[in-house]
């Protein structure tokens, strides 16, 4: 029973991890949109109020972490769990 719930824990963290990780995609494949974008020169309509990718991929980027750090503490339990 306990096995069948970590399962379904981690499935959900996989999902978000994943979501996460295309926000982090999409950040570097488009940039903000702003005139002065570090890392995508913008077409079309564009903002000025300067560069937001480096703080988006910071907060992006320290969610990835804290989510793959869930994961790896579930799997590290689980595993433990099946070695008693
Ligand atoms: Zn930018």
């Amino acid at each position: 029973m306990k096995h069948t719930m970590n399962i379904e824990i981690l499935k959900h963290q996989c999902d978000h991890l994943r979501e996460l990780l295309k926000e982090f995609d999409l950040i570097l494949a488009e940039g903000c949109k702003d005139g002065g974008c570090y890392y995508v020169k913008p077409t079309g309509q564009v903002t000025n109020g300067g560069c937001r990718c480096k703080k988006n991929i910071e907060f992006v980027v320290e969610d990835i972490a804290e989510e793959a750090l869930r994961i790896h503490t579930v799997v590290i339990n689980e595993t433990k769990e099946s070695h008693r």
